[in-house]
């Protein structure tokens, strides 16, 4: 491994800072905000830890590794939120089939729980559900 010459080390520090600022930066409304927010900080400490005491020569390799986490820690939140109801956030359990259960309501968003609670309501109910306009449309 060649001794990198200093404009490439800043290069390279400019990178890793980067993905360091790409981490900790998530929309405030992101679902889950608190929870990813620390699970990446977590990966930015467990890259740049070992990004300073190793050769500058692998900083281009931490970059690489950080990427690749996030990415797959966006996968992972994406996947959270395909699995539960976009109504009250609870995960689905789709062992729970009772009519008021934690199961997915059909190829709905929403859990059987939610969706009974609708039905339920009374005239004045008025949730994401029925109400989908009012509360910015189905995605959130
Ligand atoms: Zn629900
Ligand atoms: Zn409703």
């Amino acid at each position: 491994m060649s001794k990198p010459t200093p404009s490439t080390e800043a290069r390279d520090l400019r990178a890793l800072l980067a993905a360091v600022l790409e981490a900790l930066t998530l929309p405030y409304d992101s679902p889950d905000y608190d929870r990813r927010v620390l699970e990446r900080a977590a990966l930015a400490r467990t890259t740049v830890g070992p990004a300073l005491a190793e050769a500058s020569a692998d900083l281009g390799w931490n970059v690489d590794y950080l990427r690749q986490k996030l990415t797959a820690e966006e996968a992972e939140a994406a996947e959270r939120e395909r699995n539960r109801c976009r109504r009250c956030s609870t995960p689905f359990d789709p062992a729970d089939t009772r009519f008021d259960g934690r199961a997915r309501h059909g190829d709905s968003p929403w859990c059987r729980w939610c969706v009974d609670n609708c039905h339920d309501g009374g005239a004045e109910h008025v949730c994401r559900i029925c109400d989908p306009k009012r509360y910015g449309g189905e995605g959130r």
